[in-house]
């Protein structure tokens, strides 16, 4: 079974009449920027799906297990040095604690413990920030079944200097 995707319209596909030169180059580069884009699109959507299925479909903040609401978060950003698309830079979370890892409400030590901002710890408020974020100050990361899909301890080292350093 094959399947054809056309990226950009089909002018693009043959640049070759001199006359149309610089429409068509301006076509190709447009093409590559959407090609590149896809291919984009494509890989984060595979990661999410390697990084979900690594952690059983399971936050690895609060272990919540529906899989609508999961993202695979990034531990080194994509686009950084180390930030590539690998199960072992990912982390399965949920979307409230994808947020709450993204903005440094909380860290990840290299001993995969998670550690709650201090400013945060001191805050009193309703049952989202009681449970869901103070709760987890001191929580054991869940971890993949196997092994070689654990979170790399060396990205989570430099993602806990930064948290250390905006906290
Ligand atoms: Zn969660």
């Amino acid at each position: 079974m094959t399947f054809t995707v056309a990226v950009d319209e089909e002018r693009a596909i043959i640049p070759d009449q001199t006359a149309h030169q610089a429409v068509a180059e301006g076509a190709v580069h447009r093409r590559r920027y959407v090609t590149s884009l896809v291919r984009s699109r494509l890989h984060q959507r595979s990661f999410r799906e390697r990084v979900l299925d690594a952690y059983q479909r399971q936050c690895s903040f609060c272990r919540l297990r529906h899989r609508e609401l999961l993202d695979a978060a990034h531990i080194i950003a994509d686009g950084e040095e180390a930030g590539q698309p690998v199960v072992n830079n990912g982390l399965s979370l949920c979307k409230m604690h994808h947020a709450v890892f993204d903005r440094q409400f909380a860290g990840v030590t290299p001993d995969f413990e998670i550690v709650v901002r201090q400013d945060l710890l001191q805050e009193e408020d309703g049952p989202m920030l009681r449970y869901g974020i103070q709760g987890l100050h001191g929580q054991r990361l869940l971890l993949p079944v196997k092994k070689k899909d654990w979170p790399d301890r060396e990205r989570l080292q430099h993602r806990f200097a930064a948290f250390r350093g905006a906290g």
